[in-house]
């Protein structure tokens, strides 16, 4: 999962993308409210953290020009005064939910995993398709019971994969969700990725659609 923080302060824009690449998800940083909207408009992100305060244009502005341009991803705003005009002017705008600084990280962690998930229609943190049961805040994955022993980076695909019900991914597409700004991350590497996967699940569980992506078997809309 690729998220987007939208943070002026850096020492809390650390512990938000430190906290969130320890929960599994790719984290890239914007500072002011210009390349966070930029940002927004041309990567794929699955979930957006979003100070309202910042330098350049402010975050209300920036959510109102993502949804106005028709950018869906969960978009959690933050807010330093936490008062409850900010709070209805924040949903109003398109947010999805909204936390009041200064917040405890695990709380937020909690409501961004919640946020990905209900995106994806899934009501609970342990994700079942078919065999394969996701628990998205262990980061662990059993197959008919047994834990499966996957690296961070398989787990990351098989939960990506997991969020994209109904529809094969293509490898493109996964790269950009599972691999940061700068990592080398490419097609070819998640062809080895999902060749690795088969072999710890079996190959039937991840189907292939030719020419077109990877789907986990059973993964229906
Ligand atoms: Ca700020």
């Amino acid at each position: 999962m690729r998220a987007l923080v939208v943070e002026d302060d850096a020492i809390v824009a650390a512990d938000l993308v430190a906290a969130l690449q320890a929960a599994g998800f790719v984290a890239d940083l914007a500072a002011d409210g210009e390349t966070a909207w930029f940002k927004g408009e041309v990567e794929n992100y699955d979930l957006a953290i979003l100070d309202l305060g910042l330098p350049r244009l402010d975050g209300l502005s920036v959510l109102r020009r993502w949804r106005a341009a028709g950018r869906d991803m969960p978009v959690l705003v933050l807010s330093a005064r936490g008062d409850w005009t900010d709070k209805v002017e924040g949903i109003e705008s398109g947010a999805d939910d909204y936390l009041a600084k200064p917040f405890k990280m695990a709380e937020l962690i909690a409501r961004a995993r919640g946020l990905v998930r209900r995106a994806a229609g899934h009501a609970s943190p342990l994700l079942r398709i078919g065999r394969l049961t996701l628990d998205t805040r262990r980061l662990s994955a059993t197959l008919d019971g047994a834990t499966l022993r996957l690296s961070p980076l398989e787990f990351r695909c098989l939960d990506y994969l997991a969020h994209q019900p109904g529809r094969a991914v293509p490898a493109g597409e996964i790269a950009e969700h599972l691999y940061g700004i700068g990592e080398d991350g490419d097609v070819n590497a998640i062809e080895a990725l999902i060749a690795r996967l088969r072999r710890k699940l079996g190959a039937e569980l991840i189907e292939t659609q030719r020419g077109y992506g990877y789907r986990l078997a059973g993964n229906a809309a």
